[in-house]
């Protein structure tokens, strides 16, 4: 058995044994005298060479430990990384060359279908259904990003790939719904406001070259044409001042604006019915009903532009003669005290209520121009709601009339 395989104890008692040995081969070949000099010179080796095995020993272990607490360090800080990959809101796909899947993300399952725990180890190939993937990565020319679908219905996603090292790759995906829906809506503003502009600019501009290049007109005759181009000045305000308004709302939201106040409802409805009948002219009858004084905690301009929005629209959506009513109630079953406007104009056909809020959303656009409507009121009313905290309600019967409501909940009720 080679001397290895012994056991430390082992090995000291058989160098102990040789020792000793040793001790009586010179003893038998000399005398004790100098048996005992060469016994003691062997003992002092042997204690040496026991020492060099100890300190060996603690050293081996010592770098057995720190190897362990290495290797924990390591374990822990992939852990880490692995965790926070998982959160991303990113999919993340680890791919070897051959483009069998090594891990991925909870977000890459839910984009692309994958389930690791499943496909683990399986080719991309037979995993993504999608073949502009599959090609994409087959390609290998991973400059530019891909749009695909997702997985989930209706989201789209841009999906790109990296290498990672000579071996492994790396697929992110990025869901772009969100991006592409604001995208769009920006590009339909732009549109609707450049669309919205034109048309009074081109009246107003074919009316001055009509005044200035064509032939003289008489007293009335221009008088007739200034106040057309008055009417259209003043629509290009109006739609000027709605943007203005909607931007001062938006820069709030980002700003964190002032905190709310108390508004006296029973002060502000007031004079809101008697803006709406200047506004109407006496072509309507409007009536306020005032049946609780409670206030409530918001910001008082935008809540009052709000309510005389509502008042606004009722004027103009209701044929003259028409009745209006304004009301403040507490509704007792629902705690929530009630802002709401009815009339009896010409009501709004089910399928358009819920679009009535969208921008430049109008069911007959050329009466709302006709109005001096914009197009943007009732974007404005659900911005103030949302950003004060109150529901706006909408009832209404096609020829019959409207019911507008601000419904302010109990948190924002001050007795
Ligand atoms: P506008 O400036 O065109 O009035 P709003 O955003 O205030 O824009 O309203 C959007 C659309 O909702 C209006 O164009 C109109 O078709 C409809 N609407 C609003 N209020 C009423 C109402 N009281 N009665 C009938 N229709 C209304």
């Amino acid at each position: 058995m080679p001397i290895k395989f012994l056991t430390p104890r082992q090995q000291t008692l058989l160098a102990l044994a040789a020792v000793l040995i040793f001790g009586l081969f010179i003893y038998s070949i000399t005398s004790l005298q100098t048996a005992l000099i060469y016994t003691l010179v062997a003992m002092l080796a042997l204690v040496c060479w026991i020492c060099l095995k100890l300190t060996d020993g603690w050293l081996n272990a010592n770098e057995a430990d720190q190897l362990r607490h290495d290797q924990s360090k390591i374990t822990a800080r992939i852990d880490r990384y692995r965790l926070s990959l998982s959160a991303l809101p990113e999919g993340v796909v680890l791919f070897r060359k051959g483009h069998t899947i090594e891990w991925c993300n909870p977000a890459a399952e839910t984009h692309l279908g994958i389930k690791l725990t499943v496909h683990l180890g399986l080719p991309l190939k037979s995993v993504i259904e999608d073949p502009r993937i599959v090609d994409y990565l087959e390609k290998g020319d991973y400059s530019k990003p891909i749009k695909v679908r997702s997985k989930e219905v209706g989201r789209e996603l841009l999906l790109s790939a990296v290498v990672a090292d000579n071996t492994h790759f790396i697929i992110v995906t990025h869901d772009i719904t969100e991006q592409h829906r604001i995208d769009s809506m920006r590009k339909d503003f732009v549109a609707n406001v450049s669309h919205e502009l034109r048309t009074p600019l081109t009246v107003v501009t074919g009316f001055l070259d009509m005044i200035i290049n064509g032939p003289k007109l008489d007293e009335k005759t221009l008088r007739e044409q200034l106040k057309l181009m008055q009417e259209e000045a003043s629509r290009m305000q109006n739609l000027v001042n709605d943007l203005l308004a909607l931007s001062r709302l938006e820069n709030k939201d980002d700003n964190d604006a002032d905190d709310p106040e108390i508004v006296s409802m029973t002060r502000m409805v007031p004079g809101i019915a008697e803006d709406g009948i200047a506004v109407s002219q006496g072509r309507h009858l409007i009536d306020t009903r005032i049946t609780t004084d409670k206030a409530v905690l918001g910001h008082v301009d935008e809540i009052r532009s709000a309510c005389l929005n509502l008042v606004t629209n009722a004027v103009r959506y209701t044929p003259d003669g028409g009745k209006i009513v304004i009301s403040w109630n507490y509704d007792p079953v629902e705690k929530a005290c009630v802002y709401s406007v009815k009339d009896n104009g010409i009501g709004i056909a089910k399928e358009d209520i819920p679009r009535l809020t969208e921008r430049f959303y109008r069911v007959d656009k050329s009466r709302s121009r006709e109005k001096g409507g914009t197009g943007l009121g009732l974007a404005i009313v659900k911005h103030v709601a949302i950003r004060n905290g109150c529901k706006l309600k909408i009832e209404s019967e096609l020829g019959k009339g409207s019911t507008f409501s601000l419904i302010f909940p109990s948190e924002l009720i001050v007795d």
